[in-house]
């Protein structure tokens, strides 16, 4: 039986797509062998790649402007290949740092030159609990690019309105919450996410960059780790994730058949209005850390006002077939990671669950 999946990631893939790769598992549409046999220059792998980059491109409605890469490496690969692509020497490179993935980018960028946090707050806990105004932020009008991360998966905090970063390019780690609603690619001179959060499985992230900001990437350092080199070669200069880029197709498919980027903005939606409900109902019981407007419809973050009920509360819920709500190790408490492949049943069965919970113990 498949568990309700509440994992932070890897996480839930949608059933369909598994389904579908479960079917062609061992036979890939009559070619007698899997896709991951395939040999990655041939026409029926060419054709999974081909479609898996169509399908993106018309689902976050990708301009022309932009090349779409598949890389490896994970997203922790991003936060150095960002630095070592355009952060030029004698220059600086501005990371506006709202959770642990930003402060890592910022270090990382660090080892490569100079970067400095442009925005950086958490609250007197230690805990990163909003996303800044734009008000609040001022750019340095040198730096080579501004780095930001829309949704913070371990803090539970999400942009609702991204910060303009005027003529410098914007470099945006959305690896928790990319194709979950829409987002204004055009704005982005660089987009990232790691393929394990709402894209499939881990070992693939797909690289969404701007033409002219390419432009002013670095050639002094090795092919491999260029953006240049992935744009020239399609993505195909090695081995890419064949495995991944199919997996990425299904989840696509899925996606596309459920009403593309807005239909899952909707569902999105009303998931986490569910889950913030039940918080906010039972303030006694439970803690939402994040501010209200920062919330985030990926990954609902909260405590238990009594801490010694998290072991309860966590085994209360595994007896009943819900796994992953246990908070990051560096956070502590509990988290709800609601990603696209999540449904409004699985949520409303964990709403239940708490809404009982707090009766029980309350
Ligand atoms: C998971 C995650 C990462 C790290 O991804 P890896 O693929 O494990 O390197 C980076 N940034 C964000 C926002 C994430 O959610």
């Amino acid at each position: 039986m498949r568990k309700i999946n509440f994992n932070a990631g890897p996480s839930a893939i949608p059933l369909p797509a598994l389904e579908l790769a479960q079917k062609e598992m061992l036979d890939f549409e009559g070619t007698g062998m899997s896709i991951m046999e395939h040999s990655h220059r041939g026409k029926d792998y060419m054709r999974v790649h081909a479609e898996a980059k169509a399908l993106l491109i018309e689902l976050m409605e990708v301009p022309a402007t932009h090349e779409v890469l598949f890389m490896q490496g994970g997203a922790s690969m991003q936060f150095a290949l960002v630095p070592l692509n355009f952060l030029a020497a004698g220059r600086r490179a501005d990371y506006v740092v709202t959770g642990t993935w930003g402060k890592k980018a910022l270090e990382e960028a660090r080892r490569v030159g100079e970067a400095r946090a442009a925005w950086q707050q958490t609250d007197v806990q230690g805990r990163y609990v909003r996303v800044p105004k734009q008000a609040e932020v001022s750019f340095d009008e040198r730096a080579c690019y501004v780095h930001t991360t829309s949704n913070n998966t371990l803090f539970g905090s999400q942009y609702w309105q991204f910060l303009d970063t005027g003529k410098l390019w914007q470099v945006c780690d959305m690896s928790s919450d990319i194709l979950s609603r829409k987002v204004e690619v055009s704005k982005f001179g660089l987009i990232y996410a790691g393929a394990q959060k709402n894209l499939g499985p881990s070992g693939l992230v797909v690289v969404l960059v701007h033409k002219e900001f390419l432009k002013a990437a670095s050639e002094h350092i090795p092919l491999i780790f260029r953006y240049a080199t992935f744009a020239e070669h399609d993505s195909l200069l090695n081995t890419p994730s064949t495995f991944g880029v199919y997996m990425l197709r299904n989840c696509l498919r899925w996606l596309k058949a459920e009403g593309g980027v807005s239909g899952m903005a909707l569902r999105n939606e009303k998931k986490a209005k569910a889950l913030y409900a039940v918080l906010d109902e039972l303030p006694e019981f439970y803690i939402a850390p994040v501010e209200k407007e920062s919330r985030s419809h990926m990954n609902v973050v909260f405590h238990l006002a009594n801490a010694a009920l998290d072991e309860a509360f966590v085994k209360a819920a595994a007896a009943e077939q819900m796994a992953g709500v246990k908070g990051h190790r560096s956070t502590g408490g509990m988290r709800a990671s609601i990603y696209n492949a999540t449904s409004q049943q699985d949520v409303e069965t964990l709403v239940d669950f708490m809404r009982r919970f707090a009766r029980q113990h309350g």
